[in-house]
């Protein structure tokens, strides 16, 4: 969806001097290949500034989204408002938002996203799990993945591929 177009405004993860340029300086989808908080430079990217983070669900972490009028959400999909920019300077928001701050620690996640082995670099869609509980740190609706923990084993007693 081309930005024009879309409800809301995408913010990467917020740097001092980004944040003193304003929201609108923010990087959000970047066309084609670009990834909200992603990859750093080359064609499809973001400029060479950003710091890269990649992972499943960046929301509340790398990227928010600011409504039209001023609600700060986690993402797009995610309809949990963590205060507006016309009450509350934005970086306050972003760094003390509860919801944010659960967003960014995954020992909160519950359900097999909790004890999966892979939660640091997924963290399942938690949007999804938010419409389909109304619990953002619910486990991921969609993933049919099952963690070892559930599976009664551990990572050292996996063989190596
Ligand atoms: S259980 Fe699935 S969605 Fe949840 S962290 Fe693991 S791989 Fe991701």
């Amino acid at each position: 969806m081309p930005a024009s177009a879309h409800p809301h405004r995408s913010l990467g993860a917020p740097s001092a001097g980004r944040l003193s340029s304003g929201m609108g300086q923010a990087g959000g989808h970047a066309g084609a290949g670009g990834h909200p908080g992603g990859h750093s430079g080359g064609q499809g990217g973001h400029p060479g500034d950003m710091t890269a983070m990649t992972k499943g669900c960046l929301a509340g972490q790398a990227v928010c989204f600011v409504s039209h009028t001023g609600e700060v959400f986690p993402c797009g999909y995610l309809p949990l408002s963590s205060g507006n920019v016309k009450k509350i300077p934005f970086p306050q928001i972003w760094r003390t938002s509860k919801i944010f701050g659960d967003l960014r620690d995954d020992s909160k996640l519950e359900g097999k996203c909790g004890l999966c082995e892979y939660k640091k670099v997924c963290m399942g869609c938690r949007a999804r799990s938010y419409g389909t509980t109304r619990n953002y740190l619910a486990e991921e609706p969609n993933c049919g993945f099952i963690p070892l923990r559930i599976r009664g084993k551990t990572l050292e007693a996996q063989p190596v591929a």
